[in-house]
């Protein structure tokens, strides 16, 4: 197996270009667990991990770009602000994982139950790839999951990074897991408010064959706090209808039995 070390964008790009075939490795945190189980074995792989331009991130125009290569440990540090992203960043792994895993990394591998997912859907993000000859798209989170590990990132294409529209308002990101720490995702979940848009984002991990939103449920919050006058002011109390119905159990219970039951299951067959 052939290793490639390069350090300029274009270079990489280049590279990419003349072997489309050639694997990017940033923290190998996914990567190297399928070359140790022998599910994979490409004969070029190419270290993405020296890029600087995948290594940054900025503020640019109320929007976040988040480079590729930015490391959840990065991500908590540097942006703490960016709540539900600094939360999933600590759900994720050990110390280790979290120094070495990026971002970009979890895009890439397009599992529906990677943690940084649900952060970039909720924020109706999308990703910004980029080919040989200063060639950039950005492509809507809808557009880029095609199913479990698929994307649609062409072949001599590489992730740059993430980027979304910073909202203004209360976000959080929540994970259940068969166990406290070191856990893939039973299921996620990140709330977004936006409250200049004064729309609700609400994007589900693992409990499909890619991230999902919740249409119905966002629909339901935004006209609620509508209703009730809570976007401008946000002690108003919510009308008793809007209230009864997000308490009726009849509306969720269905939807965490079926959560419960796969913890179960989980807890049987993965955690003696
Ligand atoms: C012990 C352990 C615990 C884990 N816990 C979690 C967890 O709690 N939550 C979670 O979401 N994940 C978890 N993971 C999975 C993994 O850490 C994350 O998915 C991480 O984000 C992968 O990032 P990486 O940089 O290591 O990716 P890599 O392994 O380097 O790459 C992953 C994939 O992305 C591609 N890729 C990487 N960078 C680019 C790029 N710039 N352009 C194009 N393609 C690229 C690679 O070719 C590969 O297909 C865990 C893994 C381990 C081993």
């Amino acid at each position: 197996m052939e290793v490639l070390l390069p350090r300029k964008l274009e270079e990489a790009l280049e590279v990419k270009a003349a072997h489309p075939e050639a694997v990017p490795i940033a923290g190998g945190t996914d990567l190297m667990v399928d070359l140790n189980f022998d599910r994979a074995r490409p004969e070029l792989l190419m270290d993405v991990s020296r890029l600087p331009e995948l290594n940054l991130w900025r503020r640019e125009d109320n929007h976040l770009f988040l480079g590729a290569g930015v490391t959840y440990t990065r991500a908590l540090r540097e942006l703490p602000e960016m709540r539900a992203l600094a939360q999933a960043s600590r759900s994720v792994g050990s110390p280790q994982i979290r120094n070495r895993g990026t971002v970009g990394g979890n895009l890439g591998t397009s599992s529906p139950a990677g943690d940084a997912v649900p952060v970039l859907v909720a924020h109706d993000g999308e990703v910004v790839l980029v080919a040989a000859g200063d060639r950039t798209r950005s492509v809507l989170w809808s557009e880029f999951f095609l199913g479990p590990k698929r994307n649609a990132m062409a072949p001599e294409e590489l992730i740059l990074g993430a980027r979304w529209k910073v909202a203004r308002g209360p976000q959080s990101f929540s994970k259940v897991g068969t166990r406290n720490a070191m856990v893939i995702a039973v299921a996620n979940l990140c709330l977004v408010m936006d409250e200049d848009a004064r729309t609700i984002r609400v994007a589900l991990g693992s409990v499909g064959p890619m991230v999902l939103r919740a249409p119905d449920a966002e629909a339901f919050v935004a006209g609620a706090l509508a209703r009730a006058g809570a976007w401008d002011d946000p002690s108003a109390p919510l009308p008793p209808d809007d209230l009864d119905a997000l308490f009726d159990p009849a509306r969720y219970v269905g939807n965490l039995d079926v959560v419960f039951d796969r913890l179960a299951k989980l807890s049987v067959s993965e955690d003696p």
